[in-house]
């Protein structure tokens, strides 16, 4: 679906619809957790942005996803920081094996393994009102469509993922800070399975 340049695309539309949705996403970490989910992400797609426009920065789909791992994995704080850093790295592993870059077929296998990782470290299941509840479906998804067109399957991701995030607003949270709130973040949708849409919509939105 991305050579290196999409994949560079695809994480420079991530970034812009960040920092567009910053406030949004710091309003709703502040209704169900402690107000710095924006904050947070918005320091990550930064921190990568930085890495990925160095004049040294190396040139491949792989290696550009790998850089944003690292700026994930070591400079953001929170718990989002380093689950970010899982997915993009598995992102990055996908993507290694393919001259072709990042195919369909990689993107699918990558956004499961990090799916495994984020729920291996995190030990959230679906359900538990995080941004698993995005990923899972997106996952689906992406492996449902390996054989249709990039455009029609990462489409069908992006729909997974939002329609995720609006499950996880009738939840009542089992992980994260939102669990020590109970019923009080009920009608409330997930701050980071809004990023994890974000991210996938970012995706859609840059493949041709
Ligand atoms: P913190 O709660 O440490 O301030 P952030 O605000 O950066 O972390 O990120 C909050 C988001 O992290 C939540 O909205 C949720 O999607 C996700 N999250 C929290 N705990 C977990 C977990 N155990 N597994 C998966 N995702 C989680
Ligand atoms: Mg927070
Ligand atoms: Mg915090």
């Amino acid at each position: 679906a991305f050579d290196s340049t999409g994949t560079r695309d695809w994480m420079r539309r991530f970034t812009a619809s960040v920092y567009a949705t910053e406030a949004e996403l710091t309003e709703l970490d502040q209704r169900v957790g402690d107000g710095d989910f924006g904050t947070n992400l918005a320091a990550g797609v930064r921190a990568a942005g930085l890495l990925l426009d160095r004049p040294e920065a190396p040139a491949g789909s792989a290696e550009a996803l790998g850089a944003v791992a690292t700026a994930f994995l070591d400079e953001i704080g929170g718990t989002s920081g380093p689950l970010f850093g899982l997915l993009f790295q598995a992102l990055s592993r996908a993507a290694e094996g393919s001259d072709a870059g990042l195919t369909t077929g990689a993107l699918a296998e990558g956004t499961a393994q990090g799916l495994a990782a984020i729920r291996r470290v995190g030990g959230a299941e679906p359900g538990d009102k995080t941004l698993v509840d995005a990923l899972a479906p997106a996952a689906t998804a992406l492996r449902a469509a390996q054989d249709a067109p990039p455009a029609a399957a990462l489409a069908a991701a992006a729909d997974g993922a939002w329609q995720g995030v609006r499950d996880t607003a009738s939840l009542t949270a089992r992980r994260g800070r939102a669990s020590y709130l109970g019923e009080r973040v009920t009608g409330i949708p997930d701050p980071g399975a809004v990023g994890v849409a974000l991210l996938f919509s970012a995706a859609a939105g840059t493949v041709r």
